[in-house]
């Protein structure tokens, strides 16, 4: 069955984040009870029996307080894990057939926050790191230093001798390219060796 086959009900797709919220059945945050008085379906709220909390199976997601309907969400988050190489607002609006192009940025914005693993650590043993301009083309610029309106980016990736292995790799936007941004360094000092990347990057 396909993603959106899949997802292509709201039931579908509350059923699916409360089964992801309590796994092994409704379990209230207050008491501990079992059992569920009511259920706000539009709200997707759930009521405790025993003492009337509420919990919401969206709490503590990008879908939390959104008025876009659920399996509008499970598309787009669908479309931005899936798409190579990334998707645009404007190609998210496309795919959703939304009207309002701040819909669009809004849920690609969160949905990209939303992926960034929250219990990543530093990067350590031994680390590559160089920099690079990310922007396109612009007229009268000439040479790879040029920065014009790009943006400099560091990069720094962890070396890891199985090449099959995932790799870490961190990167974020530098300011301009002065002598102290020159000398920038990761937070926590890598273990000994810190080597020059094989091959500059260039250009973007
Ligand atoms: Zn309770």
């Amino acid at each position: 069955m396909d993603f959106q086959e899949r997802f292509a009900t709201e039931e579908a797709c509350r059923e699916y984040l409360f089964a992801s919220r309590w796994p092994d059945g409704f379990r209230c945050r207050r008491c501990g009870g079992s059992e569920i008085g009511a259920m706000h379906r539009r709200r997707l709220l759930w009521q405790c029996k025993g003492c009337g909390a509420q919990t919401s199976v969206t709490a503590g997601t990008v879908m939390h307080g959104t008025r876009q309907p659920l399996r509008l969400w499970f598309w787009a988050a669908y479309l931005v894990a899936t798409h190579h190489p990334g998707i645009s607002a404007v190609q998210l609006q496309r795919q959703l057939g939304i009207r309002r192009h701040e819909t669009a940025w809004m849920m690609l914005h969160k949905l990209r926050q939303a992926m960034v693993a929250p219990e990543r650590e530093p990067l350590k043993r031994e680390i590559e790191a160089d920099e690079f301009f990310l922007g396109g083309y612009e007229e009268g610029l000439r040479g790879g230093r040029q920065r014009g309106d790009k943006a400099l980016v560091a990069v720094a990736v962890e070396v890891r001798a199985v090449a099959r292995d995932a790799c870490a790799c961190r990167s974020c936007a530098m300011p301009p390219a002065t002598r102290s941004a020159r000398s920038f360094r990761p937070r926590r000092r890598p273990a000994r060796s810190c080597t020059p990347m094989a091959g500059r990057a260039t250009t973007a």
